[in-house]
């Protein structure tokens, strides 16, 4: 599946106690709750080391909270986790495919 390029560039990205918040410049708006997104987290040590799938250690994390983001140039947003992990990027690209309920990086839904 491809994707425009307004379904994955965020027009605004913000977030709350439960929920992060995606307003995509094709007018579309993404929510993803938190603690989904730390079990999904793409880095290398939630995966379990190169080549692991995702949720390999991260799988039982019952609730996230999300202290801050950064955007990583125009494709990923870093996400900074109360637990101060912060390796975590997030392409826009698998976050668009996981909220439209289709496999990218982030696994299936
Ligand atoms: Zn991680």
């Amino acid at each position: 599946m491809t994707l425009s390029l307004k379904a994955t560039t965020p027009e605004v990205i913000s977030f709350d106690e439960e929920t992060l918040k995606i307003e995509w410049k094709d007018g579309v708006i993404s929510e993803f709750a938190l603690s989904e997104l730390r079990r999904r987290c793409p880095c290398v040590v939630c995966r379990g080391g190169h080549g692991g799938k995702v949720g390999a250690t991260t799988g039982n994390i019952k609730d996230a909270k999300l202290l801050s983001f950064s955007k990583v140039g125009r494709y990923a947003v870093n996400l900074v986790w109360g637990d101060y992990h912060n390796t975590g990027i997030y392409s826009f690209d698998s976050l668009r495919l996981y909220a439209q309920g289709e496999e990218g990086d982030l696994g299936i839904p």
